[in-house]
């Protein structure tokens, strides 16, 4: 999910591609616009915020001390490494304080010395990311800084404890997570129109975090406004909970094919082993599809590599999207995936299967001004009857794939019949 004041731009893995990908001119046009406007909002709310502030030695000292204990956490997780896509942070730790204790335009300038620094010292991505990124979170903290002076006469009475100067300081933290996950998901939305308004916007671990950053950055800013020296008692656990949020997300990376965002093989398998195992203590049935993509190396040679990624990645999220949530899928390699249905016995793994291939059959990826249409073929494999564990189902589930090829492709196929064993006279005796 689109992060609270820190928000980046490839914060949710749908956006991180963005207008890169994107294959309509005309939806790449709308993206860009909505890109430049927000930035260009935030530039004039620069001009006009400090034109009308009043610039104290203090207020820049504060600001100093925070912008350096954000640059502090970011040398000190540095070295751990940033996930691709997507990736979170706990920088707005310090840039809700920002928004809190000083007038409003330092909310919009302290997004802009921190995307400077990720970019210098962490990863230079694309700069018009960096760019919208640090846009949308100045913008955020501007709106959050100016409700909480509109409500607050004198933010002093934060440092006293005051009831009510607290839960406005919490209603100014929650609308800039609001605000910057609207600003995030809207540009997500427009770069990927097939993904659900309700997977941009919500994300319970997303929502963990910012309730976690906003007690973080409310704590942080009472400490601070009460003696800026208390910043170096604060920095320790911020930057121990930065470094383990971030090892969390690596741990996260290693399990998912970048490409697609389902499991990687080896995760996979690993998950998978688990399921087999657990199905044959209970002795609950279960079932596994090989899915690989007919003629895939037509559409690169016809179309490019760059689209042909566009075709795996739909034919992941519409995997994703017509299985259940205990169902493992994964990317076993190129254009095939793997499936693993808990529970299903062979009728259910058959239905699911060409529910999967009709699906994918009406799936369209536009390229310029055609529809790229692919077909699957998937073997099937069923615990206790083709195998009793993972490689004895994969091979079996592959041979089904083989004749399913063999057959003329676009359809599901089980594995031939194995013929009945001959008993042996020991059987008998
Ligand atoms: P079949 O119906 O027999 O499966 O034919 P096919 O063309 O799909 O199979 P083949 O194994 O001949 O070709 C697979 C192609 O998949 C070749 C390879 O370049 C392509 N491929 C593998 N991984 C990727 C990838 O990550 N991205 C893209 N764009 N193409 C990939
Ligand atoms: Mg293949
Ligand atoms: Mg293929």
């Amino acid at each position: 999910m689109a992060a609270t004041g820190h928000a980046s731009i490839n914060s949710r893995g749908g956006v991180s591609t963005l207008v890169d990908r994107w294959p309509l001119l005309g939806q790449r046009r709308a993206l860009v616009i909505y890109l430049c406007a927000i930035v260009v909002l935030d530039l004039v709310a620069i001009v006009l915020f400090a034109l009308a502030t009043r610039f104290r030695g203090a207020d820049a000292l504060t600001f100093a001390a925070l912008m350096g204990c954000g640059a502090v956490c970011i040398e000190a997780t540095r070295r751990l490494g940033m996930p691709a896509g997507v990736s979170r942070d706990l920088l707005s730790a310090w840039w809700l304080p920002v928004a809190l204790l000083l007038p409003p335009v330092y909310a919009l300038f302290a997004p802009i010395v921190l995307q400077i620094l990720l970019q210098v010292r962490v990863r230079a991505t694309v700069l018009y990311r960096r760019v919208f990124s640090s846009a949308a979170i100045g913008l955020a903290g501007c709106a959050a800084s100016v409700l909480f002076h509109r409500l607050v006469e004198d933010p002093a009475a934060l440092l006293r404890g005051n009831g009510s100067t607290i839960i406005y300081a919490v209603a100014a933290a929650v609308l800039f997570s609001l605000l910057n996950i609207a600003l995030i998901a809207v540009a997500a939305h427009m770069a990927n129109p097939d993904v659900p308004w309700g997977e941009v916007l919500w994300d319970r671990e997303s929502v963990l975090l910012d309730i976690v950053e906003l007690c973080l950055g409310i704590t942080v800013s009472i400490s601070c406004g009460l003696n800026l020296g208390l910043l170096l008692l604060a920095l320790p656990p911020v930057v121990l909970l930065q470094r383990s949020l971030l090892h969390a997300q690596l741990q996260a990376a290693a399990r998912t094919d970048a490409k697609t965002g389902l499991l990687n093989a080896a995760a996979w398998q690993r998950e998978a082993d688990t399921e087999i195992v657990r199905a044959r203590r209970t002795g609950g049935t279960l079932a596994l599809l090989i899915i690989d993509i007919d003629h895939f190396k037509r559409v690169n040679d016809a179309h490019g590599h760059l689209v042909g990624d566009q075709v795996l990645v739909g034919v992941a999220s519409t995997l994703r999207s017509q299985l259940r949530d205990y169902d493992v899928v994964g990317r076993f390699g190129g254009e095939e995936f793997v499936v693993l249905l808990p529970g299903a016995d062979m009728h259910e793994a058959r239905r699911v299967a060409e529910r999967l291939r009709t699906h994918i059959g009406h799936m369209a990826v536009p390229v310029d001004d055609t529809l790229i249409k692919v077909t699957i073929s998937t073997g099937v494999a069923l615990m206790s009857v083709h195998g009793d564990d993972l490689i004895d189902l994969l091979a079996a589930a592959d041979l089904a794939l083989y004749r399913a090829k063999e057959l003329g492709r676009d359809r599901v196929c089980i594995p031939a019949v194995q013929p009945p064993r001959r008993p042996l006279p020991e059987d008998t005796a």
